[in-house]
């Protein structure tokens, strides 16, 4: 199998495309074709642990990697799991599941790709024959970075280095990114939002001058982020995982439709749903969930995207984005593949801020895509009710995705028939337990700790043990730059 770029530049193997992480013409690589996986594969998925599922899924696009060793590697991560089974399915009503996706080491579903990606990194270095030591960079929003700094410390031949935004994470995700241990990590701050960090990466890995002075000090660039196809693989597999589940529990036969719900910022996570359901994976509407960064909810409803609007912070910060890089994979897919046109687009977008799609293309994405936003208010009440209606807390992420998954159901017409929703649970309650706190019980508190004792007296959920370790580590990272300073940062590290 190989990736190209959405931008028309050149054919590359997976192991490449991981390794580059982004392809020379600023492109994101996208596999040539879709493999197919046929109703007896699927049926064969039912017999398979989560592990063996994921490595199913990976290896039809990573065909240069070997398919035994793949495997292992895959249950080694995902032994690192609370739960047995890394993506739990859970129902809540007739036709509502949760697919929980923060048993992982950070409690944030991240980790479903990140556990995975440092040894397709490693092997993908081997496979294609690099020698030198490899440093990822990773903008974050709060999430990825702890998952990435995790994933990738104290590994052999590579440093990792994180930047956030200084005022755009929630205090726990901070303290986890701030405590990671290990003698190959760093982590910055930036004065700006998310966009700042995700735009100051962006520019480092496009600058052929930068690149030729990490070159010097004997260190290739790659990406952890979404943009990465390494990130972007795992998370098929958890769609796959939950449809099986579903038809192995009864509650669907094999071939029924099933729609999913995904709390969405950088379009990563909906994007691998798209593509499950292009390799055969019968699913209907997708749904996308944002927060009042709603730049995703316009796109899908007039057709043009426009990022030159006022930026929010919520409640739910890991959403917290108006450039949403991996649609750029979705517009490429719904222009018929056409890389000058999604080119073309994607200078409009960095010049003006602005691009539209044709009515044509808007509407095929419509057919398979329904687009909504919740408030802060939207979400809190959300989150309030349905622990009071099934005694499930849910994180604010998931908050938001819930309350857009409800109004999809109700704007849905009376006498259709209805498809079992999943509605994707990205990050644990505990991450984010002042705001979880506030909204199951209207009590604010300024310690985390606190709102995690608090929200486990209430709803008995178990505080992860990850959460609780980190509590009394020293912080370790505490510098402050500015976007313009990323690179020098850079350089200070290496
Ligand atoms: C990253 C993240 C999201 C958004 O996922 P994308 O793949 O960027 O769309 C949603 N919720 C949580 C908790 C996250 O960490």
């Amino acid at each position: 199998m190989y990736f190209i770029s959405t931008r028309g530049g050149g054919r590359v193997t997976g192991a490449q495309a991981i390794v580059q992480g982004i392809a020379d013409d600023g492109g994101l690589f996208v596999p040539e074709h879709f493999p197919a996986v046929s109703r007896g594969e699927l049926e064969s998925m039912l017999e398979m642990d989560y592990a063996e599922r994921t490595a199913f899924v990976l290896s039809k696009y990573l065909d240069d990697y070997n398919a035994d060793e793949l495997l292992e590697a895959i249950r080694a991560a995902y032994s690192r799991f609370e739960d047995d089974d890394a993506a739990p399915l859970v129902r809540i009503d007739d036709g509502v599941f949760i697919l929980e996706l923060f048993h992982g080491p950070t409690c944030a579903f991240k980790d479903m790709a990140l556990t995975v990606l440092p040894y397709l990194l490693k092997k993908g270095c081997e496979i294609v024959g690099i020698k030198e030591n490899v440093l990822v960079l990773v903008a974050t929003s709060g999430d990825t970075g702890k998952a990435a700094l995790e994933g990738f410390k104290n590994a052999e031949g590579v440093k990792i280095m994180t930047f956030y935004p200084e005022e755009g994470v929630s205090k726990m995700q901070k303290q986890q990114m701030c405590t990671t241990e290990g003698n190959n990590v760093n982590v910055v701050a930036v004065s700006g939002n998310f966009d700042d960090c995700q735009t100051g990466v962006k520019n480092i890995f496009n600058s052929a001058e930068c690149k030729a002075e990490l070159h010097r000090k004997g260190y290739l660039l790659s990406s952890a982020n979404s943009i990465n196809f390494g990130r972007l693989a795992p998370q098929i597999a958890y769609y796959f995982s939950a449809y099986c589940d579903l038809a192995s529990s009864g509650q669907i036969r094999m071939g029924d439709l099933v729609d999913f719900t995904v709390p969405t910022g950088n379009f990563g996570n909906i994007l691998a749903a798209y593509y499950a359901k292009k390799m055969g994976l019968p699913i209907g509407k997708l749904v996308c969930a944002s927060n009042r960064n709603n730049v995703l909810t316009s796109f899908f409803d007039s057709g043009v995207y426009d990022c030159k609007r006022p930026f929010f912070k919520t409640m739910s910060p890991s959403m917290d984005i108006l450039v949403s890089s991996n649609l750029e994979r979705l517009i490429f897919e719904f222009s018929g593949r056409n890389a000058a046109l999604t080119a073309e687009r994607m200078t409009a977008l960095s010049a003006k801020g602005k691009y539209a799609v044709c009515p044509e293309e808007l509407e095929a994405m419509r057919e398979n895509f329904y687009a909504g936003f919740a408030s802060e208010d939207d979400t809190v009440e959300c989150i309030y009710e349905f622990f009071m209606e099934y005694g499930y807390p849910m994180d604010t992420h998931t908050g938001v995705a819930m309350h857009v998954a409800q109004k999809y159901a109700e704007q849905q017409d009376e006498s259709a028939e209805k498809s079992p929703m999943v509605v994707v649970s990205t990050a644990s309650p505990y991450k984010f337990p002042q705001d979880v706190l506030y909204a199951l019980t209207g009590n604010d508190v300024k310690d985390s700790y606190k709102g995690v004792k608090r929200i486990n007296l209430l709803t008995a959920m178990k505080v992860p043990e990850s959460l609780k370790a980190i509590r009394y580590l020293p912080i370790r990272f505490k510098k402050t730059t500015t976007p313009a300073k990323m690179f020098k940062e850079v350089l200070d590290f290496v």
